[in-house]
């Protein structure tokens, strides 16, 4: 009887959340140590060394897996992972289902299809009847038929940036970043097919489970990094009758912290801006009468 009513009284225990939450991210490559910085800034505690795959957040419900990128939309896809970090365009050339979180401002790069510097080809419309050589062939073919283009697509696993050298491409279609690549090969941008950046992804049955709870966790540290990285904290110096002016400037979270100085005809200013138009809003601010312009980091940043 005892035993029974225990049982009865014990909450319903689903297997989703007897195992943790799993991200993946990449194992090596351009967003691996971006990605590691995010994730430990955003307060998680792991080991990432060497040639572990796998890694258990000591101060979060969450267990870290190191996979090849081209393998990381179809595994959240399937749910082998609930999150990952990966880049945008590997998820676009993908076909796998998986919901778009949150942009994570690094890995910044472009689709561009090129073609040798003394090339004819000199418009898209140009590229018909070509052959374009590319790791990217679904995102090409889209391309193509969006431009209603009929080429060629040769699908090489590396070193695109070679084939028109060896004559086997007309044109690549490949991933710029400085663009020093492309110069190194003697090739010029022709157009973008892609803007492309690290994003966090997630398994669409994952935010609906009960590991939502974690995943807003895990978003909102995440958020909090990136916007702080975006973000300068500002404290100027003014004389009273130029507040108007400076608030005009000041774009600020909802509007600027005011405070009184010892000299009564000066004020203090408190506002955050934008790290895009952070050195715009200073020249502005020194011409409106700030002084003592004060800039500062800002360590994380919860809306
Ligand atoms: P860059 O010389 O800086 O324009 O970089 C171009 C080379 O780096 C090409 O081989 C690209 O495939 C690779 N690359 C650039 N950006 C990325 C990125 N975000 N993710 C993966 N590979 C990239």
């Amino acid at each position: 009887m005892t035993l029974l009513a225990t049982k009865q009284q014990r909450p319903e225990r689903t297997n989703e959340k007897v195992r943790n939450l799993k991200i993946a991210i990449q194992k090596s490559g351009r967003l691996t140590d971006d990605t590691i910085e995010l994730l430990r800034k955003s307060g998680l505690e792991f080991d990432a060394y060497g040639s572990r795959l796998f890694s258990k957040c000591r101060n979060f419900n969450l267990e870290i897996l190191f996979l090849r990128d081209d393998d990381i939309p179809e595994y959240v896809q399937d749910n082998v992972c609930d999150l990952a970090i990966v880049g945008a365009n590997i998820v676009a050339e993908s076909s796998a289902k998986v919901t778009i979180l949150e942009k994570l401002g690094f890995g910044i790069c472009r689709l561009c299809i090129a073609v040798p510097k003394d090339s004819k080809i000199n418009s898209v419309a140009q590229l018909s009847g070509k052959t374009i050589a590319t790791s990217y062939p679904n995102l090409v073919r889209k391309f193509l038929e969006e431009e209603e283009l009929c080429a060629g697509v040769m699908q090489v696993s590396g070193s695109v940036e070679i084939t028109p050298t060896l004559n086997i491409a007309d044109a690549v279609c490949d991933l710029v970043a400085t663009g020093t690549t492309l110069r190194t090969y003697g090739l010029r941008i022709l157009t973008t097919v892609l803007e492309s950046e690290a994003v966090l992804v997630a398994n669409v049955q994952s935010l609906q489970s009960a590991f939502r709870g974690d995943i807003d966790r895990l978003l909102m540290r995440l958020r909090a990094t990136l916007a702080a990285r975006r973000n300068k904290y500002v404290m100027v110096n003014a004389p009273l009758e130029a507040l108007p002016r400076i608030k005009a400037i000041l774009p600020g979270l909802d509007s600027p912290t005011i405070l009184p100085l010892a000299r009564k005809d000066m004020i203090a200013l408190h506002a955050v801006i934008p790290e895009d138009v952070f050195w715009d809003v200073i020249e502005r601010l020194k011409k409106a009468g700030a002084s003592g312009i004060l800039v500062v980091p800002i360590e994380k940043m919860i809306l």
